[in-house]
């Protein structure tokens, strides 16, 4: 980055040259044209002619030539003449002819001064031009390239961002979870007295547009503490050892105005994993980083200074930025479901004028898929379409125009989804929670959404156990198998077809299946045989094969046959309750979030009959 040049710095280099060149010009061109007519160099022969016939009245002698004014007064002119050596009458001439005459006596600086005037004067000019070039630049550029070390990080401090929880729709959950920040900003003394310690840092992880920084602002302005906010690209920047600087500097700030938050945005940039693959190139950042765990480390929670950062590729961050007392807090801010885009369609359209009543329930069903940046975006381009109509206010046509105008976009980015794939996945979704539900050791069904993540998920169905277990049987680890593949099953018993919406669940239940064999020992064949072993515990847990080639090709045979049998059971679990599947896959379709109890609810009432004992333990 170092060869980057500030853009300012050359309109300065450039401003002072012109002028350089301008006065040169003048010099050389413009001065001496008002001086010509001014100054007339004579012969000598005319100046003795003159002198005799009187019309000199003044003379001047130098060293080298002589100048004297005419005694025409209409003739303003100065006229000069060299001094010819010869001439030892001159004097007597000019007595006879008695014009004043001088000669001028050079004057003779003083060495000290001639010394200053050559050498230091110059000297000086060059350093105070060079300071204010550099102040200049400072200045523009926000930041003193010129001290290392000691770095002013472009840090945006604001004392109130104006933004509350009101301004962020939807995102209760997240929200909640914030909210216990706020008030150990507003009453840390509660939490000192009784030795509680809050988490030093949270993190929040969604995919983009989805209120991020909007949240972290809106928790400095609930608890009414400054603002703190720097990207995380911003660390990394121009001189080696800047990143690490800038760190430091911002603690001490942080700390100097306790209690208040410190934002990090986009803390992926200098989080990411630390590892041997890149070639060089890396220290600067892996600076910056241990810099950052330090630091993290070494401040005192208890003053009130709170670290909150956003990410949208967390599982790209180092381990080592997890852990307990670093952001050991992950907020979950992920795409809003209907009820939270229709919130924040109210929010945004609080803004423009609406002429009569808004279907925000429709713009928002109409928008599966949809960021928070994206909504306001369409509140905006309604409001523009209005204005091109030449109307004074919103009306309904404007959202349905601007839900098209910006869908169009959407579909190019993959992001809505037809009305036909969305019965697809919601079957599918279905398909994974039948499976689950209907088993005897699967954890329960905690929520199934629809709503599309940016992590390339379609939807997903989210399981939570009802204890903490340390401990996973065979039984749950081939039942996690047939969970997995029931999404699958479900697209295939349906619609008599197999999609692409299975790759996340084929790669997991491919993991689950090869653990089973190759390190859970929880394969007849293999009994308790190591064929696989964790390389990196602490930084991802990669595994390398412990194993001949010819067991490993018997250990993928092995893995194969757990992932049929699995697929069978899970196919025959929905063959068994087609006719839930489909109640309970319409009714997702139309609700696109629904919680496990629904999804209990409509699975437990009396309706086609169930094999009786399979419905035992759920
Ligand atoms: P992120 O940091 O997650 O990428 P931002 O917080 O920058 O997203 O959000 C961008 C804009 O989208 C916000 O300024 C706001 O106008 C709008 N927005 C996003 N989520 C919401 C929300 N839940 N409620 C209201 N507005 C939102
Ligand atoms: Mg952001
Ligand atoms: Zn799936």
């Amino acid at each position: 980055m170092n060869d980057i040049k500030p853009p300012q710095k050359k309109t300065w280099v450039y401003y002072y040259v012109m002028t350089l060149l301008i006065v040169m010009l003048l010099n050389a061109l413009v001065f001496p044209l008002f001086q010509q007519d001014r100054v007339q160099e004579v012969d000598y022969s005319r100046f003795i002619s003159m002198l005799e016939e009187g019309q000199i009245k003044e003379v001047e002698i130098s060293e080298k030539q002589i100048a004297f004014t005419p005694n025409d007064e209409a003739d303003k002119n100065i006229y000069i003449t060299g001094r010819v050596t010869g001439d030892n009458d001159l004097v007597g001439r000019l007595l006879d002819a008695g014009v004043l005459f001088g000669e001028v006596y050079p004057k003779e600086n003083s060495p000290l001064l001639n010394f200053i005037l050559t050498w230091i004067l110059p000297i000086l000019i060059f350093v105070l031009l060079g300071q204010l070039m550099t102040r200049m630049m400072q200045k523009r550029m926000g930041t003193n390239a010129m001290t290392f070390g000691k770095s002013n990080a472009k840090v945006y401090v604001e004392a109130q961002t104006g933004k509350t929880f009101v301004d962020v729709a939807g995102q209760d959950e997240a929200k909640q979870a914030l909210s216990e920040l706020v008030d150990f900003l507003n009453h840390p003394e509660k939490y000192r007295e009784i030795g509680a310690q809050m988490p030093k840092g949270a993190l929040l992880v969604g995919p983009p547009g989805t209120g991020k920084t909007l949240l972290a602002k809106a928790v400095a302005g609930e608890a009414g503490v400054p603002f703190f906010s720097i990207s995380g690209s911003e660390f990394v920047e121009m001189f080696v050892g800047m990143g690490a600087a800038r760190v430091r500097d911002l603690f001490k700030q942080a700390q100097e105005k306790a209690p208040c938050i410190v934002f990090i945005d986009e803390i992926d940039t200098i989080g990411k994993k630390r590892d041997n693959s890149g070639m060089g190139g890396n220290d600067e950042r892996e600076q910056t980083l241990n810099q950052l765990l330090s630091e993290m480390d070494g401040f005192d929670g208890s003053k009130g200074v709170v670290i909150l950062a956003a990410t949208n590729r967390p599982e790209t961050l180092d381990k080592a930025l997890l852990r307990p007392g670093r952001f050991d807090r992950r907020i979950p801010v992920e795409l809003p479901d209907l009820a939270g885009r229709e919130a924040i369609l109210k929010v945004h359209a609080k803004n423009v004028k609406t002429g009569e009543k808004i279907d925000f329930n429709a713009v928002a069903r109409a928008t599966s898929g949809a960021s928070g940046a994206e909504l306001a975006n369409i509140v905006n381009e309604a409001a523009l379409h209005a204005v091109r109509d030449g109307r004074s206010a919103v009306v309904q046509n404007d959202f349905d125009e601007a839900v098209e105008t910006v869908i169009a976009g959407y579909q190019r980015k993959g992001a809505v989804i037809s009305e036909k794939e969305k019965k697809i996945i919601a079957y599918h979704e279905i398909g994974h929670a039948l499976v689950a539900a209907r088993q005897k050791n699967s954890a329960p069904v905690h929520k199934i959404t629809i709503v599309p993540r940016t992590s390339g998920a379609l939807g997903y169905t989210m399981q939570v156990e009802e204890g903490e277990s340390v401990l996973m049987s065979r039984e749950q680890a081939f039942e996690k198998i047939a969970t997995l593949t029931g999404g699958r099953a479900a697209e295939e018993l349906v619609f008599g077809t197999c999609t692409s919406g299975a790759s996340n669940d084929i790669e997991q239940a491919t993991k689950i299946a090869r653990a089973m064999v190759a390190r859970l020992g929880m394969s007849e064949e293999f009994d308790m045989m190591a064929l696989e072993t964790v390389t990196n515990q602490y930084l991802g847990g990669d595994t390398a094969l412990a194993c001949s080639a010819e067991t490993a090709a018997k250990v993928d045979q092995k893995v194969l046959e757990l992932i049929k049998q699995a697929h069978a059971a899970a196919a025959g679990i929905l063959k068994e309750n087609e006719a839930k599947l489909h109640e309970l896959a319409g009714y997702l379709l139309e609700r696109e979030t629904i919680t496990g109890e629904e999804f209990m609810e409509i699975l437990g009432r009396p309706e086609p009959p169930v094999p009786p004992g399979e419905e035992a333990d759920q």
